[in-house]
């Protein structure tokens, strides 16, 4: 608890300083308008400064093939974002520990993640429901310890450069034998594991727009799965078919 206030301090604080921009709010008085009217023409009374305010468009921070539903409390479960992504992570995600009769019930999901300090962008549903829990412009907490590439950049630190997509999903018997013992697998409703086509189908059509919007190649160096960054993880898993969202490898 101590950590979570010091973090939501450190969100307000943070807030607060961004809200004062004090080098935009000097930049007027420094051009006087009296020395402009006595010594230039009227015409350049209309000084182009004034129509180039800054009137860009906020940046695009949920996917339009999302529902917004920001259910995790932003500023305790992610960061100000600071660089721009490079990497699509794929995960998978249930309550099936705790909640071994109804494992995909958002609820008991969203609990885990606040239990855990788990945070992540999106979250596919069974039935292709895409699900926006911290939009793109922040850092969700997905990655963990890793590294990847050999680059120290990412050592611990992906969570700063990837977009965290989960699946709802249940994996192999191997992928869940650390949770769950060979017994409690088989117990498990067999519609439960693997990936449906409806997930396949909103996860293409996600990482598509995730990989166009930020210039991401669509291949199997920038759209990964957690197992690729954190070699102790399982997810997306053996039942996971890389085909359905990237093309074929060539060569
Ligand atoms: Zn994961």
């Amino acid at each position: 608890m101590k950590y979570r206030f010091l973090w939501f301090v450190l969100a307000l604080a943070c807030l607060a300083g961004c809200a004062a921009p004090p080098v935009e709010t000097q930049a007027p008085t420094t051009v006087p308008t009296t020395v402009a009217e006595t010594t230039l023409p009227p015409e350049t009374t209309l000084p182009p400064e004034t129509t180039v305010p800054e009137t860009t468009p906020p940046p695009i921070t949920v996917s339009p093939l999302a529902v917004e539903d920001f259910l995790l409390p932003l500023e305790e479960f992610s960061w100000e974002r600071q660089f721009d992504p490079e990497f699509v992570m794929i995960h998978f995600t249930s309550a099936v520990v705790a909640h071994r009769d109804d494992p995909f019930n958002m609820e008991y999901i969203r609990d885990t993640f606040i239990t855990y300090d788990i945070s992540i962008h999106y979250i596919i549903q069974r039935d292709g429901t895409v699900r926006c829990y911290i939009p793109e412009d922040r850092v969700a907490w997905h990655a963990g310890a890793g590294e990847f590439l050999n680059d120290p950049k990412y050592t611990n630190h992906m969570n700063q450069y990837a977009i965290g997509i989960e699946l709802v999903a249940i994996g192999s018997q191997e992928d869940m034998s650390l949770y769950l013992t060979s017994r409690e697998y088989q117990a498990l409703d067999d519609s439960w594991k693997g990936f449906t086509e409806e997930q396949y189908q909103a996860l293409s059509a996600l990482v598509e727009d995730l990989c166009q919007r930020y210039e991401i190649p669509r291949d199997e160096a920038h759209v990964i799965g957690h197992q690729a960054y954190s070699p102790s993880k399982n997810d997306p898993g053996e039942l996971f078919d890389w085909s359905r969202i990237l093309p074929p490898s060539e060569g």
